[in-house]
């Protein structure tokens, strides 16, 4: 997999009008976007990170705009992303591409969800056992995926769970075919093997195929993602002032990536002429 080495990004804005200039050229566009922290802002409460009106509306708008396939990629389970983007033509991929809608063939459909499923009983049984009757962090079971949120908690509080339920995974790591990854305020166990960028470069493949890539994320986890396209496409990450990332562009906040998908979509419709 090409890995850009990691860099400060370009504001994206000072860099827009050579984008739309590539992006009129594109014989057609893939756009995949992670969800939470890109396009909507990280909530307290997971539940609560609803899309706005307008977020619905240029989804729903891209989605049937011919010449594009529009992806949503994220950490949470497709059940989930249905509830929140009730949209016909977007394509869904939950738990970091372990479930794909529509279905796709990809490294993450080998894997056996009965053994996953069996490690994380094992993981929230054993995180409760170390907690002891103590404060739990919030525990959102994805069913192929288990994450331990501890945003809104007191710092030392916060410390304390992390290392419980990084322990608790240690005793029960063996064979489970899981991994712990980190990301804002949350441990996830989830499947080895399974990533965005993997899952996203099969999901393209297949249903985009010579498409220009246009790649969105805000987190760890979406480095991957950020990574398995380096050379490939347009990479924005949302948020995280110059922080180091793979991705080439940043954008400062969600509402300015759901203003730059309207751009898009009016370059898209005026470039002409196909
Ligand atoms: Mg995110």
């Amino acid at each position: 997999m090409a890995t850009r080495s990691k860099k400060s990004p370009t504001d994206l804005a000072s860099v827009k009008g050579r984008l739309h200039t590539r992006i009129a050229k594109a014989p057609s566009l893939f756009i995949a976007l992670d969800y939470d922290g890109t396009l909507v802002p990280i909530a307290e409460r997971p539940e609560l990170a609803k899309p706005t009106e307008e977020t619905v509306k240029i989804l729903q708008t891209l989605s049937t705009t011919s010449g594009v396939c529009l992806a949503v990629v994220s950490g949470r389970n497709l059940e989930i992303l249905r509830g929140f983007l009730p949209i016909p033509n977007l394509v869904l991929a939950g738990l970091h591409g372990l479930e794909v809608w529509p279905l796709v063939d990809r490294p993450a459909s080998r894997i056996d969800v009965h053994v996953v499923r069996a490690g994380l009983d094992r993981l929230i049984e054993a995180v409760k056992e170390k907690v002891e009757g103590g404060q739990l962090p919030r525990i959102e079971d994805k069913r192929h995926g288990v994450s331990f949120h501890f945003r809104g908690e007191n710092p030392p509080v916060a410390t304390k769970m992390r290392s419980l339920v990084t322990a608790a995974f240690r005793e029960i790591e063996e064979g489970s075919g899981l991994i712990l990854v980190a990301g804002k305020q949350v441990l996830e166990a989830r499947p080895e093997g399974v990533d965005k960028g993997t899952s996203t470069l099969a999901i393209q493949d297949q249903l985009a195929p010579g498409s220009l890539p246009i790649i969105v994320g805000d987190d760890i986890t979406d480095e991957d993602l950020f990574d398995a396209y380096a050379k490939k496409g347009i990479t924005v990450r949302v948020g995280g002032g110059t922080k180091k990332t793979s991705a080439r562009y940043a954008l400062k906040k969600p509402a300015d990536l759901v203003a730059w998908l309207g751009e898009i979509e009016a370059v898209w419709r005026e470039r002409g002429g196909g």
